[in-house]
């Protein structure tokens, strides 16, 4: 049976990590715009607002025609403000996100930026009014001053320090042998999770898009991290649209809504007071999540690149 077990464990070794770089492929096409699922409109406009209102009218959509995954989504950012979405695993949250980078085009319904359809918007325009904060950031093999300046490439010395000081990175490249010029990624210095997650808000706040979206990472981060970064993105947050994917319910409390998705529906939505009031799904949700917390982190979580 060892003899068995060995390559049998190997081989699933080796799957998960061709799915893995499979999915980090995708994650890149996605970010380098490489994707041709959907074309621009004829007539397409280009986006030019500060502070857009964003509105899911009545989504419907699955990847594939015959599973529907959202069954008729609505709710409505306000010009500046933050809408976090709440639900168990594969209830829609992050298809939300997709859908309003415009991986894909709704099926049914609209999602509207200041009253246009998303599909009467040229994409780069779209695109480049967006930012987001992924829950894994894709690191290119080069140097971190490669790697932060990806959101805007051609930000200056200056504007790229600024960035990772405000995303407090600096410090931490700065005591690097190689400071600034230190490589990366798969062949470079392995970066913590919650470092990678600090690369990604420096690169957002150099693209300084007028929508944010935050997909929060699932693996724990220490709690001292998790507030660090919590802290910083509510800074960058402020007079940007934001939409917040969350995973932990700690993240959510100061959002000015919060959704509550159940199988691609929203069931519950209010403030964080009004939904535990509510006992319902979200009171559940934050009794659980209260009583994981008194159990030990899971080391080893942080350092997977
Ligand atoms: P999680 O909290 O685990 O990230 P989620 O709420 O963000 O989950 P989604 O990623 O939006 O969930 O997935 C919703 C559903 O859509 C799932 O049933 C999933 O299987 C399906 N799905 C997600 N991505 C794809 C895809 N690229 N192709 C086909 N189905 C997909």
């Amino acid at each position: 049976l060892l003899q068995l077990s060995a390559p049998l464990f190997l081989l699933g070794m080796m799957y998960r990590e061709v799915k893995q770089a499979l999915t980090n492929m995708e994650r890149l096409f996605g970010l380098l715009d490489e994707r041709q699922d959907v074309q621009d409109a004829p007539n397409a406009q280009v986006l030019e607002t500060r502070r857009p209102n964003v509105r899911f009218d009545n989504v419907r959509f699955g990847y594939d025609p015959r599973r529907e995954i959202l069954h008729g989504v609505d709710f409505e950012i306000p010009a500046g403000g933050t809408v976090a979405v709440v639900g168990h695993s594969g209830s829609g949250k992050s298809t939300l996100a997709r859908l309003l980078y415009r991986f894909y085009d709704v099926g049914e319904g609209a999602i509207r930026i200041d009253g246009v359809d998303l599909r009467q918007l040229t994409q780069a325009s779209l695109r480049g009014s967006i930012g987001i904060v992924p829950q894994d950031t894709v690191l290119f093999n080069d140097s971190i001053y490669y790697n932060i300046r990806y959101g805007r490439p051609e930000a200056s010395r200056e504007e790229v320090e600024a960035a990772a000081r405000a995303a407090h990175i600096h410090d931490f490249i700065v005591s690097l042998p190689d400071g600034y010029e230190t490589p990366v990624g798969e062949r470079g210095l392995k970066l913590s999770g919650g470092e990678k997650q600090r690369v990604a808000i420096a690169r957002a706040i150099l693209k300084n898009p007028s929508i944010l979206i935050f997909d929060e990472a699932t693996s724990a981060l220490d709690s001292k991290s998790e507030r660090a970064i919590q802290a910083e993105l509510e800074r960058i947050q402020v007079g940007r649209t934001t939409l917040v994917i969350a995973h932990r319910l700690s993240t959510v409390m100061n959002a000015d809504q919060i959704l509550v998705m159940d199988a691609g529906r929203i069931v519950e939505r209010g403030s964080h007071g009004e939904l535990l009031a509510r006992q319902g799904l979200y009171t559940q949700m934050w009794t659980l999540q209260q009583s994981e917390k008194e159990r030990p982190v899971e080391k080893g979580s942080e350092v997977s690149q």
